[in-house]
């Protein structure tokens, strides 16, 4: 079916208490492997990229493939842009086709994270598209955003109101102590402060930084209100390593596309057990 704007879904998950997973793509066989476990799996899903994908493909090209691949599927796909800092990149994602965007201006003090964010707000609702925001800081790398691990900064529930009041974001990345990138230490997270903001609002949140996190703290921060769970680094990690095992074990073989074809494997398997993990399967 067409590309669908992930609010939908999302507010269903938040009702629900499972999360939907949106995973980080970075060619045609990645948005693939997502389509077909969702399919498998009979879960709605976001497609997303980050910024250094989109640099490198191009906002249309991502836009056209995520298209082509959803639309002879049964399954609810959205396409999302991951961490929107650049204003022209928004706008393009905003008029090529995506779904819905983040504003990322969280690096911004308040005032200006509300103003920028309000005004990627207006554009994208009038086109039809949701709205990501993010409060406080994520620690961690995501393409060329770097945050040192003692200076991220958590969101409270007073702010996260406050900000989706002005802004009229649809749903809202916390800060909850989780990072990008793998984690060196155990992330301490503040699981309390989720749940907490979850109570008293009725917008959906969103986890950034799942890479790395045990099965069983996945499934306290969806139990906790988590209603899109942002996985990127797995990804990257898991194709990569999966090209490196086949080669290992196949020197001779000279068929990229069988090469290919096992990491499109390897990947739906592992992001198919991210969604039942969710608690998503089923749900589309
Ligand atoms: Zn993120």
């Amino acid at each position: 079916m067409p590309l669908v704007n992930p609010l939908p879904m999302l507010l269903a998950a938040r009702e629900g208490r499972y999360a939907i997973g949106a995973f980080n793509v970075v060619d045609y066989m990645t948005i693939e492997a997502v389509v077909r476990a969702a399919e498998e799996r009979r879960a709605p899903v976001i497609v997303q990229t980050s910024s250094g994908t989109i640099k490198r493909f191009g906002v249309k090209a991502i836009a056209r493939m995520a298209a082509d691949i959803a639309g002879p599927s049964p399954a609810q796909v959205a396409l999302h842009l991951d961490h929107g800092t650049d204003r022209a990149a928004l706008r393009e994602a905003i008029v090529s086709g995506y779904t819905s965007v983040m504003i990322d201006a969280s690096k911004h003090p308040f005032e200006e994270n509300i103003r920028r964010t309000k005004d990627v707000v207006e554009e994208a609702h009038a086109r039809g598209l949701s709205v990501e925001g993010e409060i406080g800081v994520v620690a961690g790398v995501e393409d060329d955003i770097v945050v040192r691990r003692d200076r991220a900064i958590y969101t409270t529930p007073e702010e996260a109101i406050a900000f989706q009041e002005r802004t009229g974001v649809d749903f809202l990345a916390a800060a909850i102590g989780t990072a990008h990138g793998f984690y060196k230490t155990e992330p301490k997270l503040d699981i309390d402060t989720l749940a907490a903001i979850r109570e008293r609002t009725r917008f959906p949140l969103v986890i950034h930084g799942g890479t790395g996190l045990a099965p069983d703290v996945v499934r306290r921060l969806v139990a906790a209100g988590g209603s899109k769970f942002n996985l990127s680094t797995q990804i990257k990690q898991t194709y990569i390593e999966s090209l490196h095992g086949y080669i290992e074990g196949h020197r001779e073989e000279c068929d990229i596309l069988k090469v290919l074809k096992h990491a499109h494997d390897r990947l739906k398997v592992m992001i198919g057990e991210y969604i039942a993990l969710l608690g998503g399967e089923g749900k589309a």
